[in-house]
């Protein structure tokens, strides 16, 4: 897969996605990431690429032009025209059900925004779609941007070194994950729970779904309503909450 980032920090990006399992992806080949600077597609004297808002208002925005022509040179670049995501506060907010369906895409190019934001007609122009990380404003897109491009890139084969390892995961079936532990058995008085210590295999995988399902109803009780339930476990819910009703 390949992904383009449209920046004004492309050096940030870099250090970032440079690092650790998405760095090894990228030298492996797993994962090809380019980091696009706008602002070499500035066409006046002083390379700007801000300014103030019609209308007024506080801070700039972003011109709609070098972003075009950054966008324009990417498609030129990976000859296709890339599903081009915006960062946004007003975007949908991503789910891992939208990560895995990006990650099954060959081409996607991210667009960072930095002070107010972006011309309007840029993105009704060249924008396919527009993500939010959460209800809250960070101060640029490349905080989000890499958050994407690092949640989409452990999807692909042979990225993380056991594929199975993210099945299991929180959100992966709609789920938050069991509690883990990890040597000694003992820490500050509290023991692993028994049955991990058991080797039984088929009683952990037991004892991992309940704690999945507990967490889960504790936490993020809605995110029960779209998983994929046994009637055992819907009974077990049940059980849950009549308890909780007591
Ligand atoms: N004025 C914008 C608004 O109220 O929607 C916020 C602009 S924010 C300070 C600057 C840039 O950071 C945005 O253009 C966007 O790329 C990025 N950004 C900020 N918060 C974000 C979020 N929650 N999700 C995705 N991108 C975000």
């Amino acid at each position: 897969m390949r992904i383009d980032i449209l920046t004004l920090f492309p050096e940030m990006c870099e250090a970032v996605m440079g690092e650790s399992i998405i760095g090894r992806a990228r030298k492996n080949g797993k994962v090809e990431m380019n980091f696009h600077q706008i602002r070499d597609f500035a066409i006046n004297k002083h390379n700007q690429v801000d300014d103030t808002p019609y209308g007024g208002g506080a801070g700039m925005l972003m011109m709609a032009q070098p972003i075009y022509d950054c966008y324009m040179k990417v498609c030129e670049e990976s000859q296709t025209r890339p599903h081009l995501i915006y960062m946004s506060p007003c975007g949908k907010t991503l789910t891992q059900d939208r990560v895995k369906e990006l990650s099954q895409m060959d081409n996607i190019a991210i667009l960072c925004g930095r002070y107010e934001g972006v011309d309007q007609r840029v993105i009704d122009e060249i924008v396919d779609e527009e993500i939010s990380i959460g209800d809250y404003v960070v101060t640029g897109g490349e905080l989000p941007a890499m958050i994407l491009a690092d949640a989409v890139s452990r999807m692909l084969p042979g990225v993380l070194s056991q594929p199975e390892g993210f099945m299991g995961e929180s959100h992966y079936s709609g789920l938050l994950e069991y509690p883990q532990y990890t040597k000694p058995p003992v820490w500050h008085g509290v023991e692993v729970p028994e049955v991990l210590a058991s080797g039984h295999h088929a009683n952990i995988q037991k004892w991992q779904r309940e704690k999945s399902l507990e967490r889960t109803f504790e936490r993020r009780p809605e995110l029960l309503e779209n998983a994929e339930l046994t009637k055992k476990e819907i009974e077990y819910l049940h059980s849950l909450k009549n308890a909780e009703d007591i």
